[in-house]
């Protein structure tokens, strides 16, 4: 059998988390080795924020994450920032633009934030290597011995980087979660986040029609809200609205959906049934809602009366709480196929909060995706692959 490589630290994963933590620790003189069974490293950045990356968010703070222990990601996001992630990517000359509500993408390529950190990782020493099946992993003799495809590495410390399960495709698996279960790990339960929705069967038929309209709403679930857009697929329900209420979503919960926020729909109507007796209220709200989504619900919600002047208070205030207050219970999500995180993970309880060290093996951390801690839409999650992964690689 050919003698094991030896590497003080190994990273499995070369995503997000692994590449800036491994050249972090690189920076402290550390030999460290990052493996990864994709062919080119940080194939999620590449893909994502359609191509800019939307690298961090401006206004990123504890809020904007989904984990059992939500308090966890307070001491890394504060040892790096979304300021320190932004400084190092001006230090590049990397052009970027704040999209909105504090999103910074690239305006040329995700490739600029992928470029940067294999840059760093060369700079510092890393050895990267690609394609490379890992087939097991196992603490001996107080040293973490990592059998691959290529040959069989010693590692004195192991940061796990694996990422979660959305995207098959791109080659994501379950390899993170089931290494913390090895070594005793309690892992919580995981589902797809940042997901569009299914149309539920008795509306797929008469809503599919709907395709391509997009309306600013506000979504509520299990005591949280979002006001962005929402898009009408032949699927279901998507955009950001969605997708950010998709993290909240459980099977059978009903979505309330403002359909126009910003809109007080009954003064409104009140106000045209003084002006414009003879008009329909749908023709009215037509001005509020994009047009095919009005009719739509003139043909689901209508009450029987056609024209303004024939309708009281009640009815008007009806027609109004219809659009403030529209429920939809979805027949499901997209899945992990589509999903832009997964929910869920490592328990954080089991973690060092500052070092991202396990409680219960010395040298083993967990970075990531693969933790517990999942960001809204708008570059978190991101933040929290840079936080948590300098955080580890300060400390390894
Ligand atoms: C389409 C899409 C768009 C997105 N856009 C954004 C965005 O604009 N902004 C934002 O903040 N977040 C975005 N996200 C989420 C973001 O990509 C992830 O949260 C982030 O990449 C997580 O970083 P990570 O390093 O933990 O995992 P990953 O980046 O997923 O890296 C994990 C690495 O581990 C490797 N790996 C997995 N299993 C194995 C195995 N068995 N053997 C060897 N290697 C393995 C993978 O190949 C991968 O390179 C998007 C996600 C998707 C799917």
């Amino acid at each position: 059998m050919p003698a094991a490589t030896k590497t003080d630290l190994m990273v499995l994963g070369a995503g997000a988390a692994g590449m800036i933590c491994a050249a972090e620790a690189g920076k402290r003189g550390l030999t460290v080795t990052i493996l990864d069974h994709a062919r080119a490293p940080g194939e999620k950045i590449r893909i994502s924020g359609g191509g800019r990356c939307n690298f961090t968010n401006l206004h990123c703070s504890p809020n904007n994450f989904l984990s059992q222990n939500p308090r966890f990601v307070i001491s890394a996001l504060k040892s790096f920032t979304q300021h320190d992630f932004l400084n190092r990517v001006k230090s590049r000359g990397i052009a970027y633009h704040e999209k909105t509500l504090g999103q910074l993408f690239c305006d040329n390529s995700a490739r600029d934030i992928i470029g940067m950190l294999t840059d760093d990782m060369r700079d510092t020493g890393v050895r990267l290597e690609l394609s490379t099946e890992i087939a097991e992993v196992a603490h001996r003799d107080s040293h973490f011995e990592i059998r691959t495809g290529n040959g069989v590495w010693h590692a004195e410390r192991l940061v796990v980087a694996t990422g979660g399960k959305s995207i098959p495709k791109m080659g994501a698996t379950g390899l993170g979660y089931d290494i913390a279960r090895q070594f005793g790990h309690t892992v919580t339960e995981t589902r797809a986040g940042l997901v569009p929705f299914t149309w539920a069967s008795h509306m797929a038929e008469s809503w599919k029609a709907l395709s391509g309209v997009s309306v600013e709403v506000k979504a509520e679930c299990n005591g949280s809200s979002f006001r962005e857009a929402m898009l009408l697929t032949h699927r279901g329900l998507s955009g950001p609205a969605m997708l950010q209420i998709s993290s909240y979503w459980r099977d059978g919960d009903r979505l309330r959906i403002d359909l126009a926020p910003e809109a007080d729909v009954a003064a409104v109507l009140k106000a045209a049934r003084s002006e414009r007796p003879k008009a329909s209220p749908w023709s009215v709200l037509s001005d509020v809602l994009p047009k095919r989504l009005s009719q739509k619900l003139e043909e689901d919600l209508a009450s029987g009366a056609k024209r303004l002047a024939d309708m009281g208070n009640a009815a008007i205030e009806e027609v109004a709480e219809r659009l403030h207050g529209f429920g939809v219970v979805p027949g499901g999500t997209e899945g992990y196929r589509t999903a832009e995180v997964t929910l869920g993970g490592v328990d954080t309880k089991e973690l060092n909060q500052k070092t991202m060290e396990s409680r219960l093996v010395p040298g083993l951390h967990f970075i990531g995706e693969v933790v517990d801690v999942t960001g809204h839409l708008g570059g978190h999650n991101f933040q929290w692959a840079w936080s948590s992964g300098v955080a580890a690689g300060r400390f390894v």
